[in-house]
């Protein structure tokens, strides 16, 4: 029961990662609020409490947590795990498609964040994790949008440790490497393979291994740590 009395809300938790953290974070005994814009193929367990929150809306946001702490108290933890992903180059993103990605994977994160701090600032407690990526600290070609954003999110999450700080707030980023999701089942089987085949243990990982890496940094356990980039990618970013 390492999240014991603990309130969280996870976004994107319809699926492949964010629902292994909604499953993982309420076995440890968190009351879990898990959030999508679509309903799980799986459903959510026992207790799970679940809203339709759109990341990229600032009024899905602001309901969504004043309804959190109007009935639970307060908001101890924030999964920013809601993300798209798109591998156009530069050359071929088109505007609106580029502005998409940003509205996602980037706004949605500033949009929780600024959601979260304002209720975690007068209780002087909290626990951001951001989902960002391995492309968030290293390239391959193409993929330019997603490359930014998962860039952007990393910076994001140490700007934010900063300045919380005092606020006894703690903010990190967690940067999967390729991970068997229907994001990525989605994606060119000979894409996966070379990513894969990139990967020092030759293997793509589960979402239950990233979620034990958000487990950590939610948790108490963390006390000590914010501001940190947790890599979890079976060795790619060790070459
Ligand atoms: P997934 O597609 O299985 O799940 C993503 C979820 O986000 C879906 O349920 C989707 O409905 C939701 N979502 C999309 N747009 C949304 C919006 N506007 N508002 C709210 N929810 C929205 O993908 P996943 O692989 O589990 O990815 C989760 C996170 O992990 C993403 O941020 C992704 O970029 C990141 N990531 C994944 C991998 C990987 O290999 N799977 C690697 C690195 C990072």
């Amino acid at each position: 029961m390492r999240l014991e009395g603990k309130v969280v809300l996870v976004t994107g938790a319809a699926s492949g990662i964010g629902h292994a953290v909604t499953e993982l974070f309420a076995k440890e005994g968190a009351m879990v609020i898990a959030t999508d814009i679509q309903s799980p193929a799986k459903a959510y367990p026992e207790g799970v409490e679940s809203m339709p929150l759109d990341v990229t809306k600032e009024g899905d946001w602001a309901a969504g947590v004043d309804a959190i702490v109007g009935k639970h108290g307060r908001l101890d933890v924030l999964i920013n795990n809601a993300g798209i992903i798109a591998y156009e180059p530069i050359h071929e993103l088109e505007m609106k498609d580029w502005l998409h990605m940003i509205a996602v994977d980037q706004t949605g994160v500033f949009l929780g964040m600024r959601e979260a701090v304002r209720v975690m600032r007068p209780k002087k407690s909290g626990a951001i994790v951001n989902i960002s990526s391995i492309w968030g600290n290293s390239a391959v070609a193409g993929a330019h949008a997603y490359h930014a954003v998962k860039g952007a999110v990393r910076n994001m999450s140490k700007n934010a440790a900063m300045t919380y700080v005092d606020d006894g707030i703690r903010v990190n980023s967690v940067h999967p490497g390729f991970i068997h999701t229907p994001l990525t089942d989605a994606q060119d089987a000979g894409l996966n393979d070379a990513v894969i085949a990139a990967t020092p243990m030759k293997r793509g990982g589960t979402p239950i291994e990233i979620a034990y890496g958000c487990l950590y940094l939610a948790s108490d356990e963390a006390s000590y740590t914010t501001g940190v980039e947790l890599v979890i990618d079976g060795g790619y970013l060790a070459q």
